[in-house]
């Protein structure tokens, strides 16, 4: 294995027993970020019910299949919970909440663009770059070297479900959705809708929206996406006038 193994100290804070390694940055490859991705998914089903949905393993297979990665192993799942929420991991696995099923509810364009907003980050490799540049990294080389314990995978887990996402990151992953849904011959819209879903929400007070913890949604952010879904549709017609 070519990434140099690093000393681990574990430090008792107040939720999270957290790996520090002195290393610098190193880049995973794709098959150690696939391993990470895999063993903490079978954390989460060791912890939580889930099951898979045939509209939900549709959408999510034919815009993995338009993602920069179409060639990464993605699986899509719904989780027994009641919040909104979704979560990526690292190399393919993708998690749907059953509160984010029943707040789409038969909006399909919907649930496609979280879907596809939670492939851009695992096709852009966010969560993989979070744990390149954090102190987890020495948990997640010891979890592939296979001397991880099952509380250094529950931490990784953990720290994946709570990860927060830069704002960058959340537009990259918006702007990979917005792509991604149009090139699966989708409606782009439906992401719009679905930051008006939780803004609404999110007014009246609502404590089940996960989602806006790990992906910090303003009203910034929604007509951003507004406005790249109108720029698209306006070059799409200029370059069909040029060939006519
Ligand atoms: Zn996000």
């Amino acid at each position: 294995m070519r990434i140099r193994r690093c000393g681990l100290h574990f430090l008792t804070l107040a939720t999270l027993a957290v790996g520090v390694s002195g290393c610098g940055v190193t880049r995973l490859s794709r098959s150690e970020e696939i391993q990470i991705g895999q063993q903490v998914s079978r954390e989460i089903e060791s912890q939580y019910r889930t099951y898979e949905n045939p509209t939900v393993s549709r959408l999510g297979q034919r815009l993995a299949a338009v993602s920069e990665r179409p060639d990464l192993p993605y699986r899509f799942r719904v989780i027994n919970r009641p919040e909104i929420n979704a979560v990526s991991l690292p190399g393919g696995p993708v998690y749907v909440f059953e509160g984010l099923l029943h707040a789409t509810g038969d909006d399909d364009q919907m649930l496609a663009g979280v879907i596809a907003h939670e492939i851009g980050h695992i096709a852009k490799r966010h969560a993989a770059q979070q744990i390149e540049r954090s102190q987890w990294y020495g948990i997640g080389i010891e979890v592939l070297t296979g001397g991880g314990s099952a509380r250094d995978i529950a931490t990784i887990a953990a720290n994946l479900q709570l990860l927060h996402y830069s704002r960058k990151q959340e537009y990259e992953a918006d702007t990979e959705a917005v792509r991604y849904t149009r090139a699966a011959g989708l409606n782009p819209s439906g992401l719009v809708r679905f930051f008006d879903l939780l803004l609404q929400r999110q007014k009246r007070g609502d404590t089940t929206i996960a989602w806006l913890r790990t992906h910090p949604t303003t009203e910034a952010r929604r007509n951003r996406v507004a406005q790249l879904i109108q720029e698209q549709s306006a070059r799409e017609t200029t370059s069909a006038t040029a060939v006519r």
